[in-house]
């Protein structure tokens, strides 16, 4: 199942996470990952697994251009001759000549210009045919706003927290006006579970209850209702099962009562950072040479 990105470029929606997944295991992975069927996989500079990633790719024996490889220029590789440079290291360890999607990982609100002259240089890149897409990844309805006012190309793709415990409605309809996809990140609210909360939403009621009649699991209905609601979803697990049964969710359909049942259950409580917490100053991470 693909979805058209606004340049015509076609993107698989279901895709893999490898955000936590450590370097050591992320090619074996991956690997099972592009064995049982995934062909897009959603990494970054700052998980510090590309080549992890690049090396699972080569090991699936599977032709580049049949995967979709997406990462991310991490905030201290912000402004235009950095983040062209930071395009090479993270080539470099994927291994590849061209990147399907390039993404800004978070929007600097203290460090504005350099966010900008970031996405100025993806629009080189893709001028450039370095990268097939480009986007933004965290970027608000405001922020999207600013950014479209200052730049020539409307991202293609923004990836943002969305699980049902936060659906972002709001970044949702801005990104459709555009045509941009919603990327969800945290696509089964993992992140409601390896944060510790109370309640997560693998263990939700209304969501089990869902699960049982379709005879599915709760990950595969969260990640059924992201498709069915056409935006992208990249579920990350280092289980081979689970690799596998995140990936099955194609044999059946929830109903659009369902579908509004899971987005009800919105918190509109955010997990990930606040994005305008994220500066220079409390995220710096130094992303080493390829
Ligand atoms: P997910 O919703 O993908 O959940 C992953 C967590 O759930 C892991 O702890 C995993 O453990 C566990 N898990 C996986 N499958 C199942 C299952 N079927 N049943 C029960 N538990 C399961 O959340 P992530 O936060 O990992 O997000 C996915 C991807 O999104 C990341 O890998 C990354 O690519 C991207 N991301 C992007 C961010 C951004 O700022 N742009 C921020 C966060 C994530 P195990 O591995 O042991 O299976």
């Amino acid at each position: 199942m693909n979805l058209t990105l606004n340049n015509g470029v076609d993107m698989p929606a279901l895709g893999f996470g490898v955000f936590q997944t450590p370097p050591d295991t992320t090619a074996d992975a991956v690997a099972e990952a592009l064995r049982v069927g995934y062909r897009l996989i959603d990494t970054a500079a700052s998980y510090g697994n590309e080549r992890g990633v690049g090396e699972g790719i080569r090991r699936s024996g599977l032709d580049k251009s049949d995967v979709f490889i997406e990462t991310k220029i991490w905030i201290s590789d912000y402004g235009y001759d950095e983040t062209l440079h930071a395009f090479d290291k993270s080539a470099g360890k994927l291994g590849v000549e061209q990147i399907d999607l390039l993404l800004l990982h978070q929007p600097l609100p203290t460090a504005f210009d350099q966010t900008v002259n970031a996405y100025r240089a993806l629009e080189r890149l893709l001028a450039d045919g370095r990268v097939r897409a480009i986007g933004v990844s965290n970027v608000m309805p405001d922020v999207l706003d600013e950014i479209l006012r200052r730049t020539s190309i409307v991202p293609a793709v923004n990836q943002v927290e969305v699980h049902p415990y936060f659906t972002q409605a709001d970044v949702q309809s801005a990104d459709a006006a555009y045509g941009i996809v919603t990327q969800a990140w945290s696509p089964m609210g993992g992140i409601t579970s390896y944060r510790g909360d109370e309640q997560s939403t693998f263990d939700d009621p209304t969501i089990g209850e869902i699960a049982e009649r379709h005879d599915v699991t709760p990950a595969q209905v969260m990640l059924r209702w992201h498709l069915q609601q056409g935006r992208s979803a990249i579920p990350k697990s280092v289980n081979p099962e689970r690799i596998a049964a995140n990936f099955d969710v194609f044999g059946f359909s929830l109903t659009d009562d369902e579908l509004a049942t899971i987005d009800g259950l919105d918190t509109g409580i955010r997990r990930g950072p606040e994005p305008e917490d994220v500066t220079p100053e409390t995220f710096a991470r130094e992303i080493p040479e390829a």
